[in-house]
């Protein structure tokens, strides 16, 4: 690993040995989500996004929160990627097909259950909850240690993935003015 991967990789979380060829195309990947996030949420999507790629790295979906646009609370970029994916492969059970998740953010205490639920192999993420919720306000809920949970059941973690782009994006998303959703208390 030469110097400019050890800054890039100093802070990832990992339930596994980081596998740097896995780590490199989680950061192309969850960089251009970062990237497109405007282009959704310009159309009235949440400011988070997810995608699915198949064992052989093709993409399968790619999908953005639609809680407000969709008038439905449990719409996260997540829950939609697995819905359209099981709707695909036409099973509720995702395992033997062996797939990716890439997120733009670290799951809420809803999605994380969503995602053990589906047969998703390997989850990736950018920006951690605890940013999520110091830019933005949203309330990622209370969650255990699910990353390590999540590698007892044979599920794969990589975390903290380019977050400055993470962070610039919600930044942007907060600055334009649009919604921050949550019930009221
Ligand atoms: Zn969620």
């Amino acid at each position: 690993m030469n110097l400019q991967n050890n800054i890039l990789y100093s802070n990832i979380v990992s339930n596994e040995p980081i596998d740097t060829i896995k780590l490199e195309k989680a950061v192309k990947i969850i960089s251009e989500l970062q990237s497109d996030m405007k282009n959704h949420t310009a159309k009235g999507s949440g400011p988070f996004l997810a995608a699915i790629y198949d064992e052989k790295g093709a993409l399968v979906v790619k999908t953005s929160n639609s809680v407000v646009n969709g008038c439905c609370s449990h719409y996260h970029a997540e829950i939609n990627a697995i819905k359209e994916t099981e709707k695909i492969y036409k099973t509720y059970d995702l395992s033997k097909h062996n797939l990716s998740l890439y997120i733009t953010a670290e799951p809420c205490m809803m999605c994380i259950g969503a995602i053990m639920w589906s047969g998703i192999k390997k989850v990736f993420y950018g920006i951690p909850s605890a940013t999520v919720e110091k830019i933005t306000g949203f309330d990622e809920g209370f969650k255990p240690d699910w990353v390590e949970e999540f590698a007892k059941r044979g599920i794969t973690v990589y975390g903290n993935i380019v977050p400055e782009l993470g962070e610039q994006a919600l930044k942007e998303y907060i600055e334009n003015g649009h919604k921050v959703y949550k019930p009221q208390r």
